[in-house]
């Protein structure tokens, strides 16, 4: 019996990430100032653990990056994804709706993570955009630290603003990781928020209608 089928490619693919993730390291990691790694320390001791021990010693460098990561909407405007639009609807004058959409974000008062989805739908006026660009829109402001409800708004405002649709409508459905894993402790509850704007704040049939589409009917 030789080599299962595909080993090679797997092996090759090995190869391609390790390499990408070596060239990684030198092009995109920026040295991490000694003042952030030493907050970082900071906090390790703070804690109760002692930052100098083998398994912590490259970590202030690890976080700092890390919160640059989950924090990189800061450096995007998230309604320039929504500059290029497409006038070719061919009559399409139905709602448009991404569901469900994953996102990662972190709460402004305990830096924890919130986990969750959310469903975007507009009512196109003339214009429509690629659908992708909602879910760049919701991570531009998904990367910054939020509270779920601004979140919310400024996702359906961002929308409305620049598209100039018939109605907007964003519901997003999360877990707070400094309710489920600190305070009350609560796991598996999740918050909901809703940000209705134009025909699905003024009339009931077309919010019954998108909130049907979500599956929130
Ligand atoms: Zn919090």
């Amino acid at each position: 019996m030789g080599a299962p089928e595909g080993t090679d490619t797997l092996n090759e693919l090995a190869f391609t990430l390790d390499h990408c993730e070596a060239h990684e390291t030198a092009a995109e990691h920026p040295p991490v100032p000694e003042e952030v790694r030493s907050a970082i320390r900071t906090l390790l001791r703070w804690t109760g653990d002692n930052p100098d021990r083998e398994g912590l010693r490259d970590t202030p460098s690890r976080v700092a990056r890390a919160w640059k990561e989950y924090c990189s909407g800061y450096t995007e405007n998230p309604g320039l994804h929504l500059r290029r639009t497409f006038s070719e609807v061919a009559g399409y004058d139905e709602v448009v709706l991404l569901k469900d959409i994953p996102f990662q974000s972190h709460c402004e008062h305990h830096l924890a993570p919130i986990t969750g989805c959310a469903s975007i739908a507009y009512l196109p006026r003339h214009r429509v955009v690629g659908i992708s660009k909602l879910a760049r829109v919701l991570h531009g402001f998904s990367r910054r630290l939020q509270i779920q409800e601004r979140m919310t708004s400024e996702i359906a405002q961002c929308i409305w603003n620049a598209l100039q649709p018939h109605g907007v409508a964003v519901v997003i459905e999360a877990q707070h990781g400094c309710m489920t894993g600190r305070g009350v402790r609560t796991p598996g509850v999740a918050m909901i928020t809703s940000r209705m704007l134009g025909c699905f704040l003024d009339d009931a049939s077309s919010r019954k209608e998108v909130l049907a589409l979500m599956g929130r009917g």
